[in-house]
């Protein structure tokens, strides 16, 4: 799109921020889904006048309906949060609109036979929310690489490398999974997002923590590869974590099944 307005537009009170929120990525969260606008144009020397919008939606809420166009349906989205609407007040598009008929999500079941493999997104995707594409993109090639390298000096095939592969790629995408469902699921609640998010955060940082220090402690590709197996996507495959994440999970469960309320959710927390 070209001609998007800023956020602050539409804002009756100030976010009280020290910057403008177009100096970043911009996310909404709503109860049922998120929207982002990412402004290529907030530089000065920006040649580049676009902004990436898009709109996800979860299908439990809002179910596909083919005989809305999806301007139309970006349209009734706009009408729901008004102070939105005013950032789109001009907006021009300058190409045409997409949308996905059904659940964007996959994951494969195999990510490596004897000769070939999947690179991350290929192996599965579930949802942009989080930003985790290029290091899950990245991790996959540095371990394949590795992989490919060893297995035509040792003249084999990638059979011995599969299961390692398979496990680390899976896992990816499963924890990114939990991490955006029990996200949609608290949308509907600031309380409850609030507490929720501190499992992305503290998982993040954990996961920044083990990446550099894994990376500080190889002295070689060899030895990174080998303990980039290790690293989990969300909580760096830290033990501790695991088990708070665990325990957090199941005040999720009770919060979405409706036995907690998010008070109640706050003091299990
Ligand atoms: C809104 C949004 C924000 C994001 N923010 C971040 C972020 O902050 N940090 C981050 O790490 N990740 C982010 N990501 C994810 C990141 O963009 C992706 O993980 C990354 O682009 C994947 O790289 P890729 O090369 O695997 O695939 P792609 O970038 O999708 O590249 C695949 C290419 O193959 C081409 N192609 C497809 N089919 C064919 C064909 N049959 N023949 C020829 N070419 C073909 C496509 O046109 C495309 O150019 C974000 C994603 C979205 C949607």
């Amino acid at each position: 799109m070209i001609n998007v307005g800023e956020v602050e537009d539409g804002m009756e009170l100030s976010h009280q921020l020290p910057w403008r929120m177009n100096q970043g990525t911009l996310h909404n969260l709503f109860d049922g889904g998120w929207s982002w606008v990412i402004p290529f144009n907030n530089h000065r020397n920006s040649k580049n006048n676009l902004v990436s919008v898009g709109l996800l939606l979860d299908p439990d809420k809002y179910s596909y309906n083919k005989n809305i166009s999806p301007e139309n349906e970006f349209q009734n989205f706009l009408t729901k949060f008004p102070s939105i609407q005013k950032q789109f007040a001009n907006y021009r598009t300058v190409m045409t609109w997409v949308n996905a008929p059904s659940a964007i999500q996959f994951k494969s079941t195999q990510s490596m036979g004897d000769r070939w493999a999947l690179l991350a997104s290929s192996n599965g995707f579930v949802d942009p929310l989080y930003s985790k594409g290029i290091y899950y993109s990245m991790v996959s090639v540095s371990i394949l690489a590795g992989n490919i390298i060893e297995a035509c000096q040792k003249n084999t095939n990638l059979e011995p490398y599969q299961k390692a592969y398979n496990k680390v790629m899976l896992d990816y995408v499963t924890s990114n999974d939990d991490l955006v469902y029990y996200s949609y699921k608290s949308f509907a609640s600031k309380k409850m997002y609030r507490l929720y998010s501190v499992i992305w955060l503290i998982g993040a940082y954990n996961e920044y923590l083990k990446l550099t220090t894994i990376r500080a402690f190889s002295s070689n590709y060899k030895q990174f590869n080998k303990k980039l197996l290790q690293l989990r996507m969300v909580g760096g495959g830290f033990k501790e974590f695991d088990t708070l994440e665990n325990k957090i999970h199941k005040i999720m469960d009770k919060y979405i099944g409706g036995e907690n309320s998010p008070e109640k959710s706050r003091a299990s927390f």
